[in-house]
Order: C-alpha cells, then sequence, then structure tokens
C-alpha cells in the first residue's frame, strides 16, 4: 500500500507492534495504524504507537495483563468481526510479534469462520528486541548454537515444560511471561543438570527507556529478582550470551 491509499472496509490486520520503542515498527505496520478506522491494542501496546493513529480513530483497549484480563478473549475474538461486518478497517495491535505467544491464531479462526477477510504483519518479539537493545546476542559460535522461547506462564501451579530438552547445554532459552515462575524454572533447570552458576538474566521494559537488565545466576535469580521488586513486562534468558552484555550493552545507561 502506498501513503494515500484508504484501507479496504470490512477487514482486520493482526499486526505486531513490536516490543515498545516505536521505532521499530515495520513501515507497513506504521502505515496501517495512520490509516486504520479502529484499533484494537492490548495493555503492551506502547503509547507512542498509538499517536500514529488517526486522531478520529476508534480505540479500543482489550487489556491483558497477567490473570486480568480486561476483555475475555472470545468477546475480543467476536469484537473484531462485528466492527469489520460495521464496515470498519480494523487494526487488532499485539505486543511484539501476534505470533508469538500472542493469541494472534486464535482470533485468526474466528475471523476466518466468520468469513471477515484478514492480513498478518509479523512484528520484532520480544525476545529479539530486549536481545538487541540489551546486548547480548541470542546465539554465538562460542555460547549457543540454538535457541528456545518457552513460555513460563504457570498453569495449576506447575511449569509444564521439557526441562531435560531445556536444561541441554549450548543454547540460550527465553522464558516469557516467566517472572512470576523465575525460582521454580531455575529449581527445575538446575534439577535437569544445569549448573547453578549457569548466566541468566531478566530483562525488563526492554526496548523502552526504562529498559533494565538484571544479572544473575541460576542459583541467585529469584533471590535478586525479589530484592530488585522488578515488573512485568520481562524476560528471562537462560545462558552464557548474557554474560556478554557486559561487553556489548550500548543502549541502557548504568
Ligand atoms: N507477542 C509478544 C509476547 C506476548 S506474551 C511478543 O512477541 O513479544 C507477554 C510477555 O512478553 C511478557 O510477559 C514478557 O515476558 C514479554 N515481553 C513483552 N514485551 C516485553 C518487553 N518490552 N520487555 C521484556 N519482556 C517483554
Amino acid at each position: 500500500m502506498t501513503k494515500d491509499d484508504k484501507l479496504e472496509a470490512g477487514k482486520v490486520w493482526l499486526v505486531g507492534a513490536g516490543p515498545g520503542d516505536p521505532d521499530l515498527l515495520t513501515i507497513k505496520a506504521a502505515r496501517l495504524i495512520a490509516h486504520a478506522d479502529a484499533l484494537v491494542f492490548d495493555h503492551l501496546v506502547s503509547e507512542g504507537i498509538m499517536d500514529l493513529a488517526r486522531p478520529d480513530a476508534r480505540r479500543i483497549y482489550a487489556g491483558k495483563e497477567a490473570s486480568n484480563h480486561t476483555l475475555p478473549q472470545q468477546s475480543i475474538n467476536n469484537l473484531l468481526v462485528d466492527l469489520a461486518r460495521e464496515g470498519l478497517s480494523v487494526i487488532r495491535l499485539k505486543g511484539g510479534d501476534p505470533f508469538i505467544f500472542g493469541r494472534g491464531g486464535e482470533e485468526l479462526e474466528t475471523l476466518a469462520a466468520s468469513g471477515t477477510p484478514f492480513e498478518v504483519v509479523p512484528g520484532i518479539t520480544a525476545a529479539t528486541g530486549c536481545a538487541a537493545y540489551s546486548g547480548f546476542p541470542l546465539t554465538h559460535r562460542d555460547h549457543a548454537q540454538a535457541v528456545t522461547f518457552v513460555t513460563g506462564h504457570l498453569k495449576d501451579g506447575t511449569v509444564n515444560l521439557d526441562w531435560p530438552a531445556l536444561a541441554r547445554p549450548g543454547q540460550t532459552v527465553v522464558f516469557y511471561m516467566g517472572l512470576g515462575a523465575a525460582g521454580e524454572i531455575a529449581h527445575q533447570m538446575i534439577n535437569h543438570g544445569l549448573s547453578s552458576l549457569t548466566p541468566a538474566a531478566v530483562v525488563c521494559n526492554g526496548t523502552s527507556p526504562t529498559q533494565r537488565t538484571l544479572l544473575a545466576t541460576l542459583g541467585t535469580l529469584a533471590e535478586r529478582i525479589a530484592e530488585t521488586r522488578i515488573k512485568p513486562p520481562a524476560l528471562i534468558v537462560v545462558g552464557s550470551v548474557v554474560n556478554l552484555h557486559a561487553k556489548l550493552n550500548w543502549f541502557e545507561q548504568k
């Protein structure tokens, strides 16, 4: 699309808003946001990004802080269909990438079932955004030959993950939504064979001016989180790549 194009009526764009810094939007996302009739957005979408919308655009907050869902998922799914049926061009804006722990798939299934046309625009996910702005690569020939993105969100108090696979050496493991489960995560990683001295980091508010990186080890992770009272949104990154932060940090003021 070009800058002056009008968006198609009755269509939904599922758009990744990136991890925080508005400059990390794709050009496509920025153009769509600037033209949409209605925007349905989550709490992780930064204000600077919403400022790009038309002054007369309808803005609907769909919420979603952990366990405090402002709109239940089914209502969000139905809302998107209803707005499109009103003949609006609708942007569904999600933090990071809509297909990484974003429930984007569920929303699209409802759109598809209702015959509503849609497109998907990828975004920079928190893991790659935080790694770049915190100064550690997620893979590195000397440290990690693989990277795994995994959810640390607890259902029924246990983290039901493939711990033997996650505790294998030579990789970087990034836990989304893991702050509340940091103690359990560290305990399981150590129990499944990693040294308690394995480097671990927490990056909170990644890519925003308030970004903060906390360095720890698996052994000290939970304690460090408790004493610094770091708050979500935050990622936990486990693996020796985080040691490179000391040398490669270019963004955070120390
Ligand atoms: N779709 C999003 C992830 C949504 S799940 C993406 O691709 O990034 C929400 C989790 O993402 C948070 O609990 C946190 O773990 C992580 N997250 C999102 N934005 C973040 C940020 N700016 N800094 C650190 N972690 C972030």
